[in-house]
């Protein structure tokens, strides 16, 4: 019985629809999988009721992007109740925030030159969360670039030309506001950030979980994450990230996690809740 807790579908930056998502879980044979597209549940709704069409346990979720002392951290927010109403005008900040940034993207390039129209991102991308990855497939279907490697390559990885940092709010907030909607807040692979640093302060804003176990982490990472997990009390997630073919290849069925993490995890959501409605 295994779990995949992180993916992301065509709601944000991924290839698959939520459906073709919950189908290739069936052929891994997972039992349990949670749909955390970059600043939106948009896509929980069809990928829920295609999971429970093949019997497979589905969770609700997210990935924030934040800060921390300019540290960036993705949280992975899990159990939300995705009609909270703070919680979804607060997604609906940040995918404005992301919109806004594909005109920049697109200003940068036509500075350089390179002919790319905002509206052309818009066409492909075809969701409220646009980023990068959708800017790379815009530059490579206009002829504009060979490959979305030589796109981020040349323009839109960090300090190239195309490059605009993107809104980011701190993980304080991110964390508060996963709690107010019901759900916990896990570190999304450390190992790729560099925030071993922050991982106390991240644990003192209340940080429920850390994904040891991710397509991008060495064994030693993910057994350096486990131990952390450990010495800070935190309950131990995993997920492959697949972006359906965005990575190359759709990194499903890389990752298993064993369900009683999801249990833990469910758990500890259950007592926040508790906490939080007797205290009101
Ligand atoms: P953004 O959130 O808009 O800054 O875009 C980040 C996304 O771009 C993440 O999903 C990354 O995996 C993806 N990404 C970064 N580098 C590449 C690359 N060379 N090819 C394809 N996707 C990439
Ligand atoms: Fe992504
Ligand atoms: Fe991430
Ligand atoms: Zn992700």
């Amino acid at each position: 019985m295994f779990a995949d807790l992180h993916m992301h579908t065509t709601f944000s930056d991924g290839t698959f629809s939520p459906e073709e998502m919950a189908q290739a879980a069936q052929r891994h044979q997972l039992a349990c999988v949670a749909l955390t597209d970059h600043d939106t549940m948009a896509g929980c709704a069809r990928m829920g009721a295609e999971c429970a069409r093949l019997g497979i346990e589905f969770v609700q979720a997210t990935e924030l992007t934040c800060e921390v002392d300019d540290v960036e951290v993705h949280l992975l927010g899990y159990f939300i109740n995705p009609s909270n109403p703070r919680f979804l005008s607060s997604l609906v900040e940040f995918q404005k925030a992301r919109q806004n940034r594909i005109h920049e993207m697109a200003a940068c390039l036509q500075r350089k030159g390179v002919p790319l129209q905002a509206a052309a991102v818009f066409a492909i991308a075809q969701c409220e969360s646009p980023g990068r990855p959708h800017v790379a497939r815009a530059l490579v279907q206009a002829g504009l670039c060979k490959t979305m490697d030589e796109a981020f390559e040349r323009y839109l990885k960090k300090h190239r030309p195309a490059w605009v940092p993107k809104f980011k709010i701190s993980a304080d907030q991110a964390i508060e506001l996963i709690h107010h909607a019901g759900g916990v807040a896990v570190i999304a692979h450390p190992a790729l950030n560099k925030s071993d640093d922050i991982i106390p302060l991240l644990v003192e804003a209340g940080v429920d979980g850390i994904e040891c176990f991710h397509t991008r982490h060495s064994t030693a990472a993910s057994q350096h994450y486990l131990m952390m997990a450990e010495q800070y009390d935190l309950a131990i997630s995993g997920g492959s990230d697949c972006h359906g073919m965005n990575k190359g290849k759709p990194l499903m069925g890389g990752i298993k996690l064993p369900v009683i993490h999801v249990r833990q995890l469910e758990a500890r959501a259950r007592r926040r809740r508790e906490k939080t409605s007797t205290a009101a």
